[in-house]
């Protein structure tokens, strides 16, 4: 059994915490171990990353993206190991990490290696007679980021890209039950980055996660998570003032009009909605169908739902894995069994007969708008059909929750995509499709789905913080 170690200043690093078993939620055996961190794990990788930050924020950009670069080589030169432990550790058909994960990553890293040669100060100028001003961008300092477990990988380059390539060094805590392929991102990220720059700390938010956050050396927090952890993170970084990040989940609203194809929306709606076994804070779980095709709506996602093959991890045929864990099979079915006895289980609702966090794809009808299933996150197979009755009716519902992450709209009529995403409250909004997502654009949420943009030029911004040089020409 593998026994997961800290990666600090460079080298594995054992640590102080006791160690915990982590599963594999396809059979609930054990994977490996790894440490609940304590406080003196943490002061050590965060004194190991502020001692690096010295010399790594006074690299050039061409230097960080060749860093950056090459790491985007070693992740797709081990990208079956990388794959496997993700499909083993996190629950996910392997076949998926492989063909829409790792190229995903590797994509991601070589975005953030191009972008970091491409920050600029906005202004450069005479703003006052006899002085010259400019601004420039320059890295935060020390950052914590904290991980989620839907996609351990790749949440943990998202993260660790634009903070990098900025010229910041990072502490990165995984989540308590996959941290097995973010330990070894950083082992093989060592052949590439100098040591303190890139720090591993594994376990849960109680003790290692709050250490971190309350550490007085950092300068910057960032989550992916729960929007609950987003707001105790938020008041603990308020007494020091540190700069926070936050991506905290979604409800996405997925409105579907009359006029659509709907055999082609229905594949691409529920092959996003029961991805990753609908661990996705995107995920396109919350459909509002117009009236003329809710009938339809409801039986062809249960259609697809039947379609979806439960299984081994590992094997090819699999479509859907299990949820990441007990706790959270216990959340997805705790929403089930306190449904209004109005709302119908059109198919699914049970947990299997098999080892391991299974549940199966599930579709819910005749729920209403305040219902728990519909405000709030359940993050497992399940869709929600409302049916409304007209477009105002629609935005009203699509919008009335209190996420603002992603959303999306199926029609034919160009004007009415283009009037209801100007009027869906969301950080995106798909117009016939749901979930695509490109290194160039940016990811993130309003409301309480968080601030903080991920990918893009944008969350190369959000790890700089902006400075103006004023010149007196005398
Ligand atoms: P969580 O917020 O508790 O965990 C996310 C990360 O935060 C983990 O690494 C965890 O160890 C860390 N964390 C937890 N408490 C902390 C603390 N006090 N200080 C510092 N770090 C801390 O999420 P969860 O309980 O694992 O999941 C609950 C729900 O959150 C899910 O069902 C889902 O609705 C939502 N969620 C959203 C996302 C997303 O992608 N936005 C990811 C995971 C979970």
């Amino acid at each position: 059994m593998a026994t997961l170690q800290n990666f600090i200043d460079g080298a594995p690093a054992p640590a102080e915490g006791e160690l915990e078993p982590v599963l594999n939620p396809a059979t609930g055996e054990e994977l490996a171990r790894a440490a609940n961190s304590t406080a003196e794990d943490v002061d050590r990788a965060v004194r190991a990353a502020r001692r690096a930050f010295a010399g790594w924020s006074q690299t050039t950009p061409a230097e960080r993206a060749r860093a950056l670069l090459a790491l985007a080589q070693i992740v797709e030169d081990n990208g079956d190991e990388l794959a496997r432990s993700e499909a083993l550790n996190a629950g996910k058909p392997l076949a998926a990490v492989q063909s829409d994960e790792i190229p995903v990553v590797a994509d991601n890293l070589r975005f953030f290696a191009g972008a970091a040669r491409c920050l600029e100060g906005r202004a450069a100028g005479e703003y006052m007679h006899g002085y010259t001003s400019f601004t420039r961008r320059e890295a935060v300092g020390v950052i914590a980021q904290i991980t989620p477990w839907n996609y351990p990988l790749m949440m943990a380059v998202w993260k660790i890209g634009p903070a990098l390539a900025a010229g910041n060094t990072v502490v990165l805590k995984p989540a308590e039950t996959t941290p097995v392929t973010t330990v070894r991102l950083a082992e093989l990220a060592a052949e590439t980055l100098p040591a303190g720059v890139l720090n591993v700390v594994t376990g849960r938010g109680e003790p290692t996660g709050e250490a971190l956050i309350g550490h007085p050396e950092l300068d910057m927090v960032s989550l992916t998570g729960s929007v609950e952890t987003g707001k105790h993170i938020a008041r603990t970084a308020a007494d020091s003032l540190k700069r926070v990040h936050l991506e905290l989940g979604g409800k996405a609203p997925v409105v579907v009009f009359d006029d659509v194809s709907l055999e082609s929306a229905l594949a691409k709606i529920a092959g996003t909605g029961y991805y990753n076994a609908g661990q996705d804070c995107t995920a396109a779980t919350r459909v509002l169908a117009a009236a003329g095709v809710y009938d339809d709506v409801v039986s062809g996602l249960a259609e697809q739902a039947n379609g979806l093959v439960m299984g081994d991890t590992l094997a090819p045929e699999t479509t859907l894995g299990p949820v990441n864990s007990a706790h959270q099979r216990e959340r997805v079915t705790g929403f089930l069994a306190r449904k209004p006895e109005r709302a119908e289980v059109v198919t699914g609702g049970h947990v299997p007969d098999r080892p391991g966090f299974y549940v199966e794809p599930t579709v819910v009808a005749g729920l209403e708008q305040g219902d728990e299933m519909i405000q709030r996150e359940i993050f497992g197979p399940v869709i929600t059909v409302q049916r409304f009755s007209d477009e105002e009716q629609a935005i009203a519902w699509a919008n009335s929750t209190r996420y603002g992450l992603a959303s999306s709209v199926w029609t034919r009529d160009v004007a009415r995509a283009l009037r209801v995403s100007n009027a869906l409250r969301f950080g995106c909004v798909w117009i016939n499709d749901h979930i695509p997502l490109v290194s160039e654009m940016p990811h993130g949420g309003l409301k309480e789905s968080g601030y903080g943009k991920d990918l893009s030029i944008y969350s190369l911004e959000d790890y700089t913080v902006v400075k103006h040089v004023m010149a007196s020409l005398q």
